[in-house]
């Protein structure tokens, strides 16, 4: 098996249409990682970000204490046929809907995220879950940005064996 790095242009082309990741957040030394939804925003001649949303918890608590998280997205066709990304970044929550901030805010998030026909289910199910577990909280999604800083991928295609 040859494992191939893939080039920045080629990670972020992954992102574009994963759809779904695992999102790491630590606090105070331990990690912590769920899958989410995302979109990847490439605003011209800006940085990309990844925009998605959350229901209060955890993840959003650990991040608020501490914005640094990665992303992780991946492929497994095989233990010799696999593709995956990681993208380091920082967490930044959007409270309104700021005209101003680079690459637009709160509205911004909720257009794109609404283009993804199923972006709402996971968030109904985490609902479903905290409701489960008697939380008397309303649901309020937070939107947030993931401001990408580096992201590598690495692609394994079968050796000439086979
Ligand atoms: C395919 C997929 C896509 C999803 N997309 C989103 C999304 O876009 N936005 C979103 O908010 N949520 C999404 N979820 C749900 C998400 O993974 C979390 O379960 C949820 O957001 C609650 O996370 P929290 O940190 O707020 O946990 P809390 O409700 O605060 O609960 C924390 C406790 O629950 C456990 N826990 C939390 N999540 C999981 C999990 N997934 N599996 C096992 N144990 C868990 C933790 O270990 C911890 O003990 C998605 C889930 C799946 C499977």
């Amino acid at each position: 098996v040859y494992v191939e790095e893939l080039t920045r242009e080629a990670s972020l082309e992954l992102l574009a249409r994963a759809g779904v990741g695992r999102l790491a957040c630590a606090k105070e030394g331990q990690p912590y990682v769920v899958p989410v939804s995302f979109v990847l925003h490439r605003p011209p001649g800006g940085d990309p970000c990844l925009f998605g949303f959350t229901t209060p918890g955890q993840k959003v608590d650990w991040m608020r204490a501490n914005p640094l998280v990665c992303l992780e997205w991946d492929e497994v066709g095989a233990p010799d046929c696999w593709t995956s990304v990681v993208a380091l970044g920082c967490y930044e929550e959007l409270t309104g809907d700021d005209p101003e901030t680079e690459g637009g805010g709160r509205e911004l998030a909720l257009r794109l995220l609404g283009r993804h026909a199923e972006w709402w289910e996971p968030g109904s199910a985490a609902r479903a879950a905290a409701v489960h577990r008697s939380r008397a909280e309303a649901f309020h999604p937070i939107y947030y940005r993931v401001h990408i800083d580096q992201v590598t991928g690495h692609r394994a295609v079968p050796g000439p064996g086979g």
